[in-house]
């Protein structure tokens, strides 16, 4: 996770770009954030915990300096732990995307050493590392030399008070550098490079590059010179702002129509080609993380439903242990909004070693795993900021539906489909709607456990749904197939507990209703999603039958209570605690 940010050059605003570059990236970690600058040949760190937000930087001016928005994996959220980090001379700071997993034996061979620690994370061993090198060694070899000690995903940069230089290498957690006209940039998404220079270096893992006066890259382990291939990219800089809108969580939930109808008006031909890959491909895998996994499933009801095909669904992190068996006629679907979550990368380029073909389907033009995808297909959904995923979601789902009507040679079909849904969606937002939302929310308020029910297409909304609602609200949601409430989680059930039931005009309603009234019994207050009015719900949520693309007004009402939900208990809905948007550690 995290959020780097650095400059080297002929401007001497270094801190300011920084504090501005890691206000653009804050989104991949905020338990707290730094600054190193150096100046008059000494480092000056500035840390904070919490948001970076509206903050103003006092640090001095300089021509280079390093920042870090922090997710905090090793070592509590204080200010100490806050990153730069720096050695026992304070002549070393750095900063670090990733686990050092051997850190810990590190740590007691450094302190044997005489090295004092101030913090409790992983990353300040590579200062001291570093420190220790740098006795005998030049700055860039004592880095290249620490960083072949450490274990783990990694990207580290890092700034030496006696050399005008920024050195950063990395595996596996994402590194770009951006060649401007007046120096160079490095971050951990391109999103932060981008308004300052377009020519940008994509580091490749096992890879090292010094910037200052001059560029150079090197191979690592051996520091073998390399010859960089910037590329020049025309992406546009798709920031976005909360407009009227109170959280950038709801602005998002309103696009959606927007969104929908982008993928009924425009997908045509990159939906037919993944068709091709997908008929012409032995075994396809959806693979995906959160959000993005309830999308998978989608696509595998989806896919038995309509196409009548067999495709396997998998969470990302399980896949490394469910892929013995693919081969180079095998297909890895993988669904990322942000294209970077490591859970995602990794299995794809475990994949690829086994030679088979990769589909990304991600919301982010250039990122790690739309680089390495063999195809790749957008979202085309814009800038997704609150951490709780709602219209890529809803433009995964609005993609599958159309991929599953293609697949059958009914792409006119698929299309009149999402037309509906987008107009269903745009109901359920009327101001009407809204106050039901809220009136149910209110409801939700007195409750410490929620669950949520579906059958067949439903299942996975009601997955997804029950995530929604607890990652913005922090209230226990549970979400289950209507069948196995009677195989334990009915236990649970006690006066009062509320349950939200999807009850579509589908072959499930018989089966779900009854599972409804089987809470019902036990004292549970049931909020009906459905067409109809079913006598057993406590409040009814009127999603209309549109066939099989309900599903997508389905994922609606759990979005707006969750939302609604988080406002009443005073949360920030776009940053929840312990979360981030880019999950890029295991
Ligand atoms: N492991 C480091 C820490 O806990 C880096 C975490 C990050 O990637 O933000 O500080």
């Amino acid at each position: 996770m995290c959020g780097i940010f650095g400059y080297v050059g002929a401007k001497n605003n270094a801190a300011l770009m920084t504090l501005e570059g890691l206000k653009l990236l804050e989104y991949r970690g905020y338990d707290s954030w730094g600054i190193a600058v150096k100046t008059k040949g000494k480092l000056v760190v500035d840390k904070h915990t919490g948001k970076i937000g509206e903050a103003k930087t006092v640090l001095p001016q300089s021509t280079i300096g390093i920042g870090h928005t922090r997710w905090a994996t090793h070592g509590g959220v204080t200010v100490k732990n806050a990153h730069p980090h720096m050695d026992c001379t304070r002549e070393i700071a750095v900063i670090h995307n990733g686990i050092i997993e051997n850190f810990l034996p590190l740590k007691k061979d450094l302190e044997k050493k005489g090295h004092v620690f101030i913090s409790e994370t992983d990353t300040e061993v590579f200062a001291h590392l570093v420190e220790e090198y740098r006795k005998t060694e030049p700055f860039s070899k004592s880095v290249r030399k620490a960083f072949n000690k450490i274990k783990g995903l990694n990207g580290i940069v890092a700034l030496d008070a006696s050399a005008d230089e920024i050195i950063a290498a990395k595996t596996g957690s994402p590194l770009i550098v951006g060649k401007g006209q007046d120096g160079y940039y490095i971050a951990s998404d391109s999103s932060g490079i981008l308004p300052h220079t377009k020519e940008l270096l994509f580091l490749k893992d096992n890879e090292m590059v010094i910037l200052g006066k001059t560029f150079t890259l090197l191979s690592l382990p051996n520091g073998d010179r390399l010859t960089p291939e910037f590329v020049k990219v025309d992406w546009k800089i798709q920031d976005s702002t909360k407009g009227a809108h109170k959280h950038f969580m709801i602005k998002e939930i309103s696009e959606q129509p927007k969104v929908v109808r982008n993928i009924a008006e425009n997908y045509h031909d990159q939906i037919e080609n993944l068709a091709r890959v997908i008929s012409i491909a032995k075994g396809t895998f959806f693979i995906g993380s959160g959000t993005a996994f309830h999308a998978c499933l989608v696509g595998t009801y989806l896919f038995s439903k309509i196409v009548k095909k067999h495709v396997n669904t998998a969470v990302a992190s399980e896949f490394n242990y469910l892929e013995h068996f693919l081969n180079n006629r095998s297909l890895v679907i993988a669904l990322s909004q942000s294209g970077e979550t490591i859970d995602v990368v990794e299995p794809l380029v475990r994949a690829k070693q086994k030679r088979s073909k990769v589909f990304a389907i991600t919301n982010v033009l250039g990122s790690t795993i739309y680089r390495l995808a063999d195809y790749k297909m957008l979202l085309g959904a814009g800038p997704e900021k609150a951490v709780a995923s709602t219209k890529a979601y809803i433009a995964k789902i609005s993609l599958l539906l159309l991929l599953s009507y293609a697949m059958i040679g009914e792409y006119k079909k698929g299309k009149e489909m999402l037309l509906l849904a987008a107009d269903e969606i745009e109901r359920l937002l009327r101001e009407e709607y809204i106050r039901e939302f809220k009136k149910i929310a209110t409801v939700l308020n007195k409750t410490e456990h929620i669950y949520t029910i579906g059958r067949g297409f439903s299942y996975p909304t009601c997955l997804e749904a029950a995530l929604k609602i607890k990652e913005v609200s922090y209230v226990h949601t549970e979400g289950l197939a209507g069948g196995e409430l009677k195989h334990g989680t009915l236990a649970l059930i006690s006066p009062g507990t509320p349950c939200i039931v999807f009850a579509p005009q589908d072959e499930t309603y018989e089966a779900i209703i009854s599972n409804a009234t089987e809470i019902k019994a036990r004292g549970g207050v049931i909020i009906g999603v459905s067409p109809f009015r079913s006598e057993i719900f406590d409040y009814w949520i009127e999603v209309k039958d549109i066939g099989d693309a309900t599903l997508i007004p389905m994922a609606i009402p759990a979005q707006l209570l969750g939302y609604f939900l988080a406002v009443k208990k005073d949360l920030d809905p776009d940053k929840p605690r312990n979360l981030a948007k880019s999950v890029t550690v295991k």
